[in-house]
């Protein structure tokens, strides 16, 4: 379904966009829709619902929500390699070193971290790869294609490697890590490096996917499906949170924003609970940009762009101001090179996020707030979160930043429950890790670099046992 003309289209159709929006040169987003009055989909009020023990074949941390998105004919149709299988990680040193407390008396600090790079692939992308592709061997695609900063990319490489799909990846001439990179190479993606931008890329394989005669099945976030898929990561924090077992729902949600399709699926998530009676509120939203493309932050904060929902109540239709956005638009091809995104967090280098209504929508649901952090922050935090947690790739560490930011700011409370998203693993980018513990700048905004508080260079030490005990700082007898 179209959110704005709400035309309806069936599941098995592949689609990239509403036929009649695009005609029209409006926001033509999809959204998978169920009809829960049908009483094969009516669930039980209760999110212990999803708490079934693990039975045999049940391996996947997103498949255990698959009543959250049941677009399937049968469970045979699920391509899983076992992704969603994600630490929901207490964060206490982290939370504490940054000013959280808790609540109540003897209260612990409530900061959790999401840790999606424990997937498959290495980031939360396999959450949206395993339905995406489920729905693609629904519709007996043969050739996948997308447009990717990297983690996409990877990810669809393996899913495609392993439902025998023919691949392809279009990346532009930004930044993309080299763990990603290896990834698409590894698993034996064709990978087409195309003279522009990741907003470049994506236009071009839109183009050709939306040309039925190159039957090539597009599988970015623009794909209403993989968002369906990565709802189940909110169905884990609240399943590790304790929802139905007498936990309650955290009072924030923090993620990182690039293309906006994790924020969008998270709030569709929440509002579909709701309305399936497992939950009563919703948590809060916050979206963070890179400083260097802050586009959702300058939309919503400068410009004041705001979802606009529809009269009748129906919490997934509405509209948005699209003559703001176009000018918007305009004055960003107007500046050039200079009006491009440019950050060290390549995953969230995005010009012009393509599940911006979406957002819109998600931060109209869940209270949302909007804020950005520029890379010196990121990289600090990101040696943080290795330092205190699992680690995480650049782009992931934005969220404890901007958690950081509106802890300071006032607009979250030292007290209130937060979940910080991870999105991407700590092997993905190693250059960036290590020229911070090395001391190379490669943050790219000619920023001046923070203190590195957490930089630890190898010890240079000569081949002599007592110059390597005094390097470690013990006595040899
Ligand atoms: C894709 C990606 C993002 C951005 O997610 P969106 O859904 O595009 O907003 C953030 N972090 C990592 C590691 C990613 O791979």
């Amino acid at each position: 379904m179209n959110a704005a003309c709400r035309s309806v289209y069936p599941v098995e159709q592949v689609l990239t966009s509403c036929p009649a929006c695009r005609k029209t040169g409006r926001e033509s987003l999809l959204d998978v829709v169920y009809d829960r009055s049908d009483p094969g989909q009516k669930l039980p009020r209760d999110f212990a619902y999803f708490l079934r023990p693990e039975s045999g074949g049940e391996c996947s941390g997103v498949w255990q929500f698959r009543e959250l998105f049941p677009f399937y004919r049968s469970p045979s149709e699920i391509l899983s390699v076992g992704e969603g299988r994600t630490l929901l990680q207490k964060a206490d040193q982290l939370a504490m070193k940054l000013g959280f407390v808790g609540r109540g008396h003897a209260a612990t600090p409530s900061l959790f971290l999401q840790y999606e790079g424990y997937n498959p692939s290495g980031s939360f992308k396999d959450n949206g790869m395993t339905a995406g592709f489920t729905h693609a061997r629904m519709a007996g695609a043969k050739i996948v294609a997308c447009a990717s900063t990297g983690n996409t990319s990877a990810s669809l490489a393996l899913y495609a490697s392993q439902a025998g799909m023919k691949a392809f990846v279009f990346i532009g001439d930004g930044k993309i890590a080299t763990g990603k990179l290896s990834q698409a190479l590894d698993y034996g993606a064709t990978t087409l490096q195309v003279a522009g931008d990741f907003d470049t890329c994506l236009a071009r394989v839109r183009a050709i996917a939306e040309q039925p005669s190159a039957g090539v099945y597009l599988l970015n976030s623009v794909n209403p499906f993989r968002l369906e898929g990565q709802k189940s990561i909110m169905g884990r924090v609240l399943r590790d949170l304790g929802l139905g077992r007498g936990g309650k729902i955290p009072d924030w949600i923090v993620v990182p924003g690039g293309n906006l399709g994790n924020c969008s699926a998270f709030a569709k998530a929440f509002i579909e609970l709701r309305a399936l009676g497992m939950i009563d509120r919703l948590p809060r939203l916050a979206v963070i940009n890179a400083k260097g493309a802050r586009t959702l932050d300058r939309l919503v904060n400068e410009i004041g762009l705001k979802w606009i929902p529809a009269a009748d109540g129906d919490e997934l239709a509405g509209t948005f101001d699209e003559q703001k956005v176009g000018a918007e638009w305009a004055s960003m091809d107007a500046a050039g090179a200079g009006g491009r995104a440019k950050t060290i967090a390549s995953a969230i280098e995005i010009n012009r996020p393509v599940n911006l209504s979406k957002a819109l929508r998600a931060l109209h649901a869940m209270n949302g707030v909007v804020r950005s952090v520029d890379d010196p922050t990121i990289v600090e935090y990101k040696a943080m979160v290795g330092r205190y947690g699992f680690g995480c790739e650049p782009a992931s560490a934005a969220s404890v930043a901007g958690a950081h930011a509106l802890l300071q700011e006032g607009v979250i409370r030292p007290d209130e429950t937060v979940v910080c998203i991870l999105t991407g693993h700590q092997l993905k980018d190693p250059d960036v890790t290590v020229g911070y513990h090395m001391g190379i700048t490669n943050t790219v905004q000619g920023e001046p670099t923070r203190a590195r508080m957490f930089a630890n260079q190898p010890v240079r030490v000569a081949d002599d046992l007592s110059a390597i005990a005094g390097a470690m700082g013990v006595s040899l007898s």
